[in-house]
């Protein structure tokens, strides 16, 4: 393990994934990696940052006068989506291992 570190044979990135249980509360939302971690093999993490942000800017067209509503319909809109997502990426890796 030693050589393959050193000659560079062997490169390890720490993989990282969070399911969230919630988006949004109150008048504070999360996006992205921030809220939703998921495993690089996804390749769905930069995608669901960018439909958040789309979420997030349609729920404030629809609730205009309301910031905790808008939010409240981002989670809504994005929540179980995420969720399948990182659980998508989580099943994969895990399909790797522990045979
Ligand atoms: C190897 C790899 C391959 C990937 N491939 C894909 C892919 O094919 N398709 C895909 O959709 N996604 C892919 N992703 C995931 C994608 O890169 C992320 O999901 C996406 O970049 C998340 O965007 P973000 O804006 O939420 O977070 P980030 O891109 O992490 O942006 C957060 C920013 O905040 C800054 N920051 C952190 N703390 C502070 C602080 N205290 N003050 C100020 N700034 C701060 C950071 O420096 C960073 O610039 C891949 C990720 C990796 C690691």
């Amino acid at each position: 393990m030693q050589i393959a570190i050193k000659d560079c044979s062997l490169i390890g990135a720490p993989v990282n994934e969070y399911i969230p249980n919630i988006l949004s509360k109150g008048r504070i939302a999360m996006i992205g990696d921030a809220a939703h971690t998921m495993s690089p093999m996804s390749g769905a993490g930069f995608n669901d940052s960018l439909d958040d942000t789309v979420a997030i800017m349609d729920a404030i067209k629809k609730y205009p006068n309301s910031i905790i509503n808008a939010l409240s319909e981002y989670q809504t809109r994005r929540l179980d989506v995420v969720r399948q997502d990182v659980l998508a990426g989580q099943g994969f890796n895990r399909s790797f291992g522990c045979l």
